[in-house]
């Protein structure tokens, strides 16, 4: 798909956002666009209300905090073959001209379109969805991901699947968009055990967050331009020590609060635990993203949802992020 195809398909776009002083805010604008896709899209607000219905449980480990949905709309996703070969023969669901007749986008920026989640987690719930038909890549797009982070404001955060851990399009280049306060990552991040390795140095404060089974890194700073060369530092040092030549596995959570930009970033090293693959009673259909890291698994079985504990949580998530002595690694590098 060439840039100017969602200009030929103008039906498509139901608003525009261009950051202009003194128009309708961006979450305004995307509230609007939700509203107007729950009456007007039959199946979405479908999807939506099973959603709003799905159950939930708390469960926890120490001070820290997780949920369990059980969402049976996820099972698209969650269970979707992302082998280079199924990728290059389905038909991309990302590309304007293979969106469901009802659906509509915000044009963001003249660079994405900004889409109501058909098989929502969250509500709302957005994907943020390039223009072109161009695979799922962080390092390109940093500028985009402050700017949306920005121009949304602190109610919502925007998140991102890297696309060997967690993206169901690899090959179309997307964000995702929740409301703040809807994942237990959020208290553990504002009040949890957070180590400051380097503070104010080119105005990025840089450190690790512990969690039960997996470590993040967290970013925060408030000029752009040094807060994306930072983070191309990060993945390129992630690349050298994780020994990738693709983009290092993560996933990655980014807000604006008070004039700030605070991101928080998990990496990888699986996409799916083996209990994905066991037949029998010891299965369990979780596949981890972004918002399973962020502390919320998403579970499309009732069995899995009933049986999730907090030592298979822990196990799952130790199982799939990188081991505590290889992102001790990456950090000495961004020293
Ligand atoms: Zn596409």
């Amino acid at each position: 798909m060439k840039t100017s195809d969602y200009l030929l398909m103008p039906d498509r776009i139901w608003s525009e956002y261009d950051g202009a002083p003194g128009g309708t805010s961006l979450a305004s604008t995307c509230g609007e666009l939700f509203s107007q896709q729950l009456f007007n899209w039959q199946e979405f607000a479908v999807a939506h209300m099973s959603m709003k219905g799905a159950w939930f449980r708390e469960i926890t480990s120490g001070q820290h905090t997780m949920l369990v949905q059980f969402n049976q709309g996820r099972t698209v996703s969650a269970t979707a073959a992302l082998d280079a070969e199924t990728i290059r023969n389905r038909p991309c669901f990302l590309c304007v001209y293979h969106l469901p007749a009802a659906q509509k986008a915000v044009l963001y920026r003249k660079t994405f379109l900004i889409l109501v989640n058909p098989y929502p987690i969250f509500s709302p719930h957005y994907t943020v969805v390039h223009v072109n038909h161009e695979p799922q890549e962080l390092e390109r797009h940093l500028g985009a991901l402050l700017a949306l982070a920005h121009d949304l404001g602190p109610a919502f955060m925007v998140f991102y699947n890297g696309p060997r851990c967690g993206a169901s399009a690899p090959d179309h280049h997307h964000f995702q968009v929740c409301p703040s306060g809807m994942l237990p990552i959020e208290k553990d991040w504002e009040e949890g055990e957070r180590e400051i390795l380097c503070a104010d140095r080119e105005d990025v404060s840089f450190g690790v967050l512990r969690l039960p089974g997996r470590n993040a890194l967290f970013m925060e700073g408030s000029v752009p331009e040094t807060l994306e060369a930072f983070l191309k530092r990060l993945i390129g040092a992630m690349g050298e020590v994780m020994g990738s030549a693709e983009e290092p596995m993560l996933n990655l959570f980014c807000k604006q609060k008070e004039g700030r930009w605070q991101l928080l970033v998990f990496p990888r090293r699986k996409h799916r635990p083996d209990a994905y693959y066991r037949e029998g009673k010891g299965s369990v259909l979780v596949t981890p993203g972004a918002v399973e890291m962020g502390g919320l698994l998403i579970t499309i079985r009732e069995d899995d949802f009933l049986k999730m504990t907090p030592a298979l949580a822990e196990e799952i998530y130790r199982e799939v992020s990188l081991p505590p002595e290889v992102i001790e690694e990456i950090v000495n590098r961004m020293k």
